[in-house]
Order: structure tokens, then C-alpha cells, then sequence
């Protein structure tokens, strides 16, 4: 079986960013970028699926700028087998990038398809449902546990308050949670073992896929500063602050 895995290039996770002044965006000049932690559980699943010799093959997509590739380079030092990059320096929105999705499991017929629950730069948290919706495929989300047997995977979900488990028939498109698995260490010679893995890159057009937005950010700013803390005499003092200054209580 076949297992299409998506990676996207996002702002690392440790990094503090900043909104540009004129509220158009985050700036993000000289920004460490990394693969969104989601993807990099889906490829360590997909991998893992691949030792316990259900999977056959690994192919990592990543759509986006020409950077993208060391992104991909990345899921090939875990231990996916091939690479596409589909490039492209125009700005990506979920569903574009699951019209791209769409296109490449049509030509690659993958068995299962594994994304990310959520990008953790525009938090949108759509492409894989908007995949599964598109290509007519059965998904199952927010995945804690995969289990593949018999051409079905048993997927147990992460829900408001517990687990639930559900059945897809394969093809199918799963997302990854944070429990799903902890993604291994890339060690050196698999990087280097990485760099002779083959990467083929493709443009949008070339998949037959228009990416044109369809969505218009008008704003973006940041939270509100916190106001500074004051401290109280006793608790008879803060019970009549509550009440009357914060009206909480
Ligand atoms: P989102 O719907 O934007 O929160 O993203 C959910 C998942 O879709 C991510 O974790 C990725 O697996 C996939 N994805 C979104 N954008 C891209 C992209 N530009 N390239 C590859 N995968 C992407």
C-alpha cells in the first residue's frame, strides 16, 4: 500500500513572531521555518506503518515555495521513500492545496493519505477534511491510533471529553493528533541518505489546479496587552474588587 503524506513549511514553533506594522500579515523576514510538528507525526506514522510492513511506499508532498524542498528533504531522513514539490509563490490557501491533494492521489492512488490535523501558522485546520470531501474519500480526524487490517483502517479519534473509535474503507484520509505517536531523532547518515532520494517538482498548472485565493485577509494585529497586576490587603478587599470593579462575582 501506498501512503501520500503532506508536509507544509511552516514558522518553527519556538519562534515568537511578530505582526507587521501595517497589519497586513506576520513579519517574517529571516524567520526560522521548520515542518509543521503534525506533519512531522504523519510522516513518522506513515514510516511506521512501512516497518510494520503495511505500507509500501512513502511519498511526501509539500506545496509552496522552492524552500519547501528542505522540508521534504526532512520527511526523506525520517524515512519517507519520494518527494513532490509542487511550487509554486503564490500564496496557498487550504483548499487550493486539497485541490492539488486531490490531483496527486488521483495519479498516485495512494492506499491512505495522512495530513496534518492543523498548520500551526494560519491554524485553519480544513485541508484534510476539504481533501476527503473533494476526492470523495472517507476521513477520519484528529487520529490518536491507526490501525490498518483487511483494507480498513481503525482509526481512535481524540473528542471533547474521550475517545471514539471509527472504521474507514481505504483509500482514505486521516489526520494526525498530538498523541498519535512522538516522531523519532533524524540522524546523520539518514540525512545524507536523504540528499540521493528522489524529488520531482511540478507546478500547480502542470496538476491542472488554479490556487487563485479565494479569501481576503483584511486584518491582522495582536492580542491585547495584559494590564498590569495589583495587589490586595486580604481577601475581603479582593471579594469587593471582584464584585464590584471586575463584576465577576
Ligand atoms: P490547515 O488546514 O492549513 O490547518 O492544514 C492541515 C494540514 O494540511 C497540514 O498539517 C498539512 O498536512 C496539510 N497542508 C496544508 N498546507 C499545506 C502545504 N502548503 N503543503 C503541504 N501540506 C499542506
Amino acid at each position: 500500500m501506498k501512503v501520500l503524506v503532506s508536509v507544509k513549511r511552516v514558522v518553527d514553533y519556538n519562534v515568537k513572531v511578530r505582526v507587521k506594522s501595517d497589519g497586513s500579515g506576520m513579519d517574517l523576514a529571516g524567520v526560522k521555518m521548520s515542518m509543521n510538528p503534525f506533519d512531522e507525526i504523519a510522516v513518522e506514522e506513515a514510516v511506521r506503518l512501512k516497518e510494520k510492513g503495511v505500507a509500501s511506499e512513502i511519498v511526501v508532498v509539500s506545496c509552496g515555495v522552492a524552500q519547501c524542498q528542505e522540508t521534504l528533504r526532512t520527511a526523506l531522513a525520517i524515512g519517507a521513500d519520494r518527494a513532490i514539490l509542487v511550487e509554486t509563490d503564490a500564496e496557498l490557501q487550504p483548499l487550493a492545496v486539497a485541490k492539488i491533494l486531490k490531483a496527486l492521489v488521483a495519479k498516485e492512488q495512494p492506499g491512505l493519505v495522512i495530513l496534518g490535523k492543523q498548520a500551526i501558522d494560519d491554524d485553519c485546520n480544513q485541508t484534510g477534511q476539504a481533501l476527503a470531501a473533494i476526492a470523495d474519500l472517507p476521513q477520519a480526524t484528529f487520529a490518536s491510533k491507526v490501525e490498518v487490517v483487511d483494507g480498513k483502517a481503525k482509526v481512535t479519534r481524540e473528542v471533547d471529553g474521550g475517545l471514539e473509535t471509527v472504521e474507514v474503507t481505504l483509500p482514505a484520509v486521516v489526520t494526525t493528533d498530538l498523541r498519535l505517536n512522538e516522531p523519532r531523532y533524524v540522524t546523520l547518515p539518514n540525512i545524507m541518505k536523504a540528499k540521493k532520494k528522489p524529488l520531482e517538482t511540478v507546478k500547480p498548472a502542470d496538476l491542472g489546479v488554479d490556487v487563485t485565493p479565494r479569501i481576503k485577509t483584511l486584518k491582522v494585529s495582536e492580542p491585547p496587552k495584559r494590564g498590569a497586576g495589583v495587589k490586595v490587603a486580604d481577601v475581603a478587599t479582593l471579594v469587593d474588587k471582584l464584585k464590584n470593579e471586575a463584576k465577576v462575582i
